[in-house]
C-alpha cells in the first residue's frame, strides 16, 4: 500500500522534497517540466505538489493536513438582478504544455478576429475578442507557466468555459488532469478539443478512452462530455468548437447586469514608455468609462485611456469585456480585483487601507530583508526587472557594474538572474515570472525560444555594444519616472453673466482681461483669492452667437463648462484658463 504523507495545504518546495527522501532539484525539474518555476524555498500548493508526486511515480500518495487555512480572500461571484442581460462567454484555454494552447488561440484570432473595426490585429494582451457567427466571445490567454494556485484563485470567477487542449497524438498528461480538475472543482464548463488531428499519430479513440478511465465519457460513448476534433494547423474544426462553446455558454443563460459602475479583475499590468502603468482588466459587472476612479489593491488611478484589446479608444465597457487602461498611480497585481468608486477621496483611502492591511498580513512569516524589500516598494523605488545573458564572465560582470550606476532615488534595475551562455527556455521562464526584460549580450536566441518568449510576453534585447545595452536600459528606467505635468497659462477672464448652471454644465460669459484662449482649455473658478474648483473642462467658445476659435484680450465672450456638480459661480468671479501637458522625464 502506498505511504500516506501529510502535507498543508501550501509546502516549500524544499520540505517537500525532504519528505519524499528525493534532491529538491528533482522536484524543482519535475514542476518546471509541469510549467511551474519555483525555487526550493517557495511554496507549491497541495494540488501541484500532488500532481508532481504522482508524475514521480512514488509509492507515496499525499494526504491534506488541515482545511483551516482560510484561502486568499476574493470576493464571491455576485448573482445578477432581474435587470441583467447577456453577456459574452468568457472562455480559457487549458492544457498540458505543447499540446497547442496557444497555436489554437492564434488560430481563433485570425480566423475569427473581430471584423469591421479599424486596424482589426488584436495586440497581444492576455485576453481578446472575436467575433463568432455574429456573436462575441472573450478569450484569455493566460501564459501556460502560470502556477496551478494563481490561476484557480483568479480565472475560476472570471471563466464560464474551459477548453481543455489535448493534442491527439500524445493523450492525457498530469497538466491535462489538472485542468480537468480545476474545470470540475470551479463548476466551470469543459469542452475538450483533441487538437493536431492533421498528425499521423493522432487517435482520437485512444484520447476517447483515456477521458472515460478519468470520468469523462464521451457523448458518442453515451456520457456527456463534448470532445471535438480540430487541428490549429489547418484550422479544422475550430468553427465547429466554437459553436459549440456559444451553445454550452446559451444554457447556461450567462448574464451581468450592465448599470452601475464596474468592478472587474486585473488580468494583465505593465509598464509602457510614455503611458505608465497599463492594465488590462476584465470587466465583470457595470460599466467603466474613462474619467471612473478605480480602485485596484493598494494603487488607484483615474482611468485616463481606455481602449479595446484592438487598441481603439472605447468611450464605455461592459461586462465580460477585456479593456485596457491607464492612469493607475503605480502597476495593479495580476488577479487584482478592481472597482469603480465616487471619487478620488475615497480612491485614495480605500487604496491606502489596502496597502496597510496588506503590509500586516505579508509581515507575519517574512525575514528582515523581505520586509526591507517592500517598505522601500511603498517608499516608492520603481524597479526595472532584468535578465543578463552575456558570452563570458568578464563581459556580464561589466554589464552589471554598469547597470549600477543607473539607479537613482526613484528607479533602479534589479537584475532578478544573470548567467554566461545562450538565451535559454529557463531564462523566459524567469523573466516571464518576474515581469523583467531580458538582455543579451553577444549572447543568441535559439529561435525555438524566441517563440517561447514570443508566446510568454517576454521581451528579449540583444546588444553587441555596451554603451547600446546600458542606453536601452535607461530608457526603460525613464519610462517608471512619473511624467512632468507641465502647465501653460492661457489667460484670464471676469465673469460678467451667467446663463446657465446645472449639474454637468455652467455657460457663462465674460470679458478677458488677459492672456489668449482657445481650446482645448481647463478653467479653475476663484473668488478673490479662494479657489472654488478647478480643471473644469471648457467645452465650447462664442464670440457673440457664433463659435470661435480664439479670443484674446479685451474681447467679450461666451463659454461652456463642463462640471461633475453645479458650480458656484456669481459675477465678478474670474475663470484662469490653462493647459497642461505631460511630458515624459529623462535620467
Ligand atoms: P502550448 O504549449 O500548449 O501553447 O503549445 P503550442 O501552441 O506552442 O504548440 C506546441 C507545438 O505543437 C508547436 O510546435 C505547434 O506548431 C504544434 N502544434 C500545435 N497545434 C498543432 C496542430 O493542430 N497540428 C500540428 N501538426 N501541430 C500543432
Amino acid at each position: 500500500m502506498a505511504r500516506i504523507i501529510e502535507i498543508d495545504d501550501f509546502i516549500t518546495v524544499g520540505s517537500l522534497a525532504e519528505l519524499l527522501a528525493l534532491p529538491a532539484s528533482r522536484l524543482i525539474a519535475d514542476l518546471l517540466k509541469n510549467g511551474v518555476l519555483v525555487t526550493v524555498n517557495e511554496k507549491i500548493d497541495f494540488d501541484t505538489a500532488e500532481i508532481i508526486v504522482g508524475d514521480l511515480e512514488l509509492d507515496v500518495q499525499l494526504a491534506r493536513k488541515s482545511q483551516s487555512k482560510t484561502p486568499t480572500p476574493v470576493r464571491e461571484k455576485r448573482q445578477p438582478s432581474d435587470q441583467a442581460t447577456l453577456r459574452p462567454p468568457v472562455v480559457a484555454l487549458m492544457g498540458h504544455v505543447d499540446h497547442g494552447k496557444t497555436s489554437l488561440l492564434d488560430a481563433i484570432r485570425e480566423t475569427e478576429a473581430v471584423k469591421g473595426e479599424a486596424g482589426g490585429i488584436t495586440q497581444h494582451l492576455s485576453a481578446f475578442q472575436v467575433k463568432h457567427g455574429g456573436r462575441l466571445l472573450t478569450l484569455l490567454d493566460t501564459p501556460g507557466h502560470e502556477a496551478f494556485a494563481a490561476l484557480r484563485e483568479h480565472s475560476a470567477r472570471l471563466t464560464d468555459v474551459a477548453i481543455i487542449v489535448i493534442a491527439a497524438d500524445d493523450g492525457i498528461k498530469p497538466q491535462t488532469l489538472e485542468a480537468i480538475r480545476f474545470a470540475r472543482s470551479n463548476g466551470v464548463k469543459m469542452i475538450v478539443a483533441a487538437n493536431k488531428i492533421d498528425k499521423p499519430g493522432a487517435d482520437i479513440n485512444r484520447l476517447k478512452q483515456q477521458l472515460s478511465e478519468n470520468q469523462l465519457m464521451p457523448e458518442d460513448w453515451g456520457g456527456d462530455t463534448i470532445v471535438m476534433p480540430v487541428s490549429a494547423k489547418t484550422k479544422d474544426g475550430i468553427s465547429e468548437l466554437l459553436d459549440m462553446v456559444l451553445l454550452v455558454a446559451d444554457v447556461e443563460e450567462l448574464k451581468a447586469d450592465r448599470d452601475g459602475p464596474a468592478e472587474g479583475i486585473v488580468i494583465e499590468a505593465h509598464q509602457e514608455h510614455g503611458r505608465g502603468p497599463v492594465a488590462v482588466g476584465l470587466i465583470e459587472h457595470g460599466t467603466l468609462k474613462p474619467g471612473d476612479f478605480v480602485v485596484a489593491g493598494s494603487t488607484w488611478g483615474k482611468v485616463r485611456n481606455l481602449e479595446s484589446t484592438t487598441g481603439q479608444p472605447i468611450a464605455s465597457a461592459g461586462p465580460a469585456t477585456p479593456v485596457l487602461m491607464t492612469g493607475f498611480k503605480a502597476l495593479p497585481e495580476f488577479g487584482q480585483e478592481f472597482e469603480v468608486v465616487k471619487d478620488e477621496k475615497i480612491a485614495r483611502h480605500r487604496s491606502a487601507q489596502a496597502a496597510q492591511t496588506s503590509l500586516r498580513s505579508n509581515t507575519g512569516n517574512m525575514s528582515g530583508s523581505e520586509l526591507l524589500r517592500i517598505i522601500s516598494q511603498t517608499n516608492k523605488v520603481n524597479e526595472l526587472k532584468v535578465v543578463i545573458k552575456a558570452d563570458v564572465q568578464g563581459s556580464l560582470t561589466s554589464v552589471i557594474d554598469s547597470l549600477k550606476t543607473l539607479d537613482t532615488e526613484e528607479v533602479a534595475v534589479r537584475i532578478v538572474s544573470s548567467g554566461v551562455g545562450v538565451i535559454s527556455e529557463n531564462d523566459i521562464h524567469t523573466a516571464a515570472t518576474a515581469g523583467a526584460i531580458i538582455y543579451g549580450f553577444h549572447s543568441e536566441l535559439p529561435s525555438h525560444i524566441k517563440r517561447l518568449a514570443t508566446r510568454d510576453h517576454v521581451s528579449v534585447r540583444l546588444f553587441n555594444v555596451i554603451y547600446e545595452l546600458i542606453d536601452d536600459v535607461k530608457k526603460e528606467l525613464e519610462t517608471l519616472l512619473s511624467p512632468e505635468i507641465i502647465e501653460e497659462v492661457l489667460g484670464r477672464l471676469k465673469v460678467k453673466g451667467i446663463f446657465k448652471t446645472t449639474k454637468s454644465e455652467t455657460i457663462a460669459g465674460g470679458e478677458l482681461t488677459a492672456g489668449k484662449l482657445s481650446l482645448p482649455a481647463l478653467a479653475r473658478l476663484k473668488r478673490g483669492k479662494q479657489l472654488l474648483a478647478e480643471d473644469l473642462e471648457v467645452t465650447n467658445l462664442k464670440k457673440g452667437p457664433q463659435d470661435t476659435k480664439e479670443v484674446v484680450a479685451g474681447e467679450m465672450c461666451g463659454l461652456s463648462l463642463s462640471t461633475s456638480a453645479k458650480l458656484d459661480i456669481t459675477q465678478d468671479d474670474t475663470l484662469e484658463f490653462y493647459r497642461r501637458e505631460t511630458k515624459t522625464r529623462t535620467l
